[in-house]
């Protein structure tokens, strides 16, 4: 466990920037980034003028990592998001934002999407009544997830509770404290989405 929390803190070094992915410590003087800002096994000068490619390449790896999908997953992401209408970087972002662990996410109910998709995967979580412990399950406008009855024993999930309570959720989701249940009201716009990527960038990647 240790070694894995560590390899967290090295994806945000290697990109140069917090991607938060371990919760709390991510807001605390722990952060390795705030620590030493410079990329592992790299020397903090000697980094080297990027190539455009590379600059494509970085925004993309940024991209999957701070929502935790492996680059085949990323890619059939892409495809999909080249199939709707629309633009397709936002239509990547929106089909990313949609997962079932960034939803939990963002309801609050998981201090980052590295503990949201764990708890999905431990069967914690309804969508319109039903168990879904798929962490890459695509929520649509309407669906209903909420803490399993049984669930809301368990002293983390207590506390993560307490704390959705607290938070506002973004305009696309809305949250209800009391029998702890978020709901899908729309489909996020891209002023919506919080995560700093030029996602035009990824696009120009897989248009090469
Ligand atoms: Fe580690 Fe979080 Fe800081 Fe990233 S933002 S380096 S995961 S503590």
């Amino acid at each position: 466990m240790a070694r894995y929390m560590e390899a967290q803190c090295r994806l945000c070094r290697r990109e140069g920037m917090k991607l938060y992915l371990k919760g709390d410590r991510c807001y605390s003087g722990k952060c390795a980034v705030d620590r030493k800002g410079y990329a592992p096994g790299m020397h903090r000068q000697s980094r080297k003028k990027v190539s455009e490619y590379g600059t494509q390449l970085r925004e993309k790896q940024k991209t999957r990592r701070i929502y935790g999908v492996l680059e085949k997953q990323f890619r059939n992401y892409f495809e999909k998001a080249e199939r709707q209408r629309g633009i397709t970087g936002e239509n990547l972002l929106r089909l990313l934002e949609r997962r079932l662990d960034n939803v939990v996410y963002r309801l609050g109910l998981g201090s980052s999407r590295v503990e949201a998709r764990q708890l999905v995967r431990h069967g914690h979580f309804t969508v319109n009544g039903r168990k879904v412990n798929i962490p890459s399950y695509l929520t649509r406008v309407g669906d209903i997830i909420e803490v399993r009855e049984k669930s809301k024993e368990s002293p983390r999930i207590k506390e993560l509770m307490e704390r959705a309570a607290e938070k506002t959720q973004p305009p696309w989701l809305e949250y209800d404290p009391e029998p702890a249940r978020g709901r899908v009201i729309a489909l996020p716009a891209r002023d919506q989405i919080d995560v700093p990527v030029q996602e035009h960038l990824i696009v120009e990647l897989y248009s090469r």
